[in-house]
């Protein structure tokens, strides 16, 4: 395993992105599975740099695609802070703006793209959902038993699509 290898070129086309998403897909299902033998840690290691060399190249405010394409979850709380932001009640929020998944007991925002977008920036920054936060969750621990969300956000997430195809350059992929 490499330690470190030449930043390739940055691809930040979001339309370029999409389509190489669909074609790659086979591809990226083929490197998760090479991904579940590498070792843990040193994966991490390397995920979290590269996380950090591309962050370094992509400005958000000049993209905004996941809150175009996304719904992020909401806990009851956010949905209090927002009805609130909104002035409404925590009722009438969740009736116009709401929706859950009966399956995993999950709220989101239903909307696409999401209320909140003012152009390609966030108009609630400071009080936007901890999972708005904390996309594209390239930063959390163990991302090889997160790939499956990674291959879902490749074609979505600039960042995701850098870090992913910067990743199997250095693991000579
Ligand atoms: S709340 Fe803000 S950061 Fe979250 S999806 Fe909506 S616009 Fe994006
Ligand atoms: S997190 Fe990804 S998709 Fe969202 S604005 Fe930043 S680069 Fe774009």
């Amino acid at each position: 395993m490499k330690q470190s290898a030449k930043m390739k070129q940055l691809e930040l086309n979001i339309e370029k992105i999409a389509i190489i998403g669909e074609q790659k897909e086979e591809e990226n299902f083929d490197f998760r599975i090479f991904l579940k033998g590498q070792d843990f840690e040193q994966v991490d290691k390397i995920v979290h740099r590269l996380d950090k060399e591309v962050r370094a190249q992509i400005d958000c405010e000049k993209c905004g695609n996941c809150c175009k394409s996304l719904r992020p979850c909401v806990t009851d709380n956010e949905i209090d802070t927002l009805s609130r932001i909104d002035n409404l009640s925590q009722h009438d929020f969740e009736n116009g703006f709401v929706e859950i998944d009966n399956l995993e007991g999950i709220k989101y925002l239903k909307d696409t793209p999401c209320k909140y977008l003012d152009d390609k920036s966030c108009s609630i920054y400071t009080n936007r959902p901890k999972d708005c936060k904390s996309y594209p969750h390239t930063q959390k621990e163990e991302f090889i038993t997160r790939t499956l969300g990674m291959i879902e956000n490749y074609g979505i997430c600039p960042i995701v699509f850098n870090l992913f195809e910067q990743l199997k350059h250095e693991l000579d992929y």
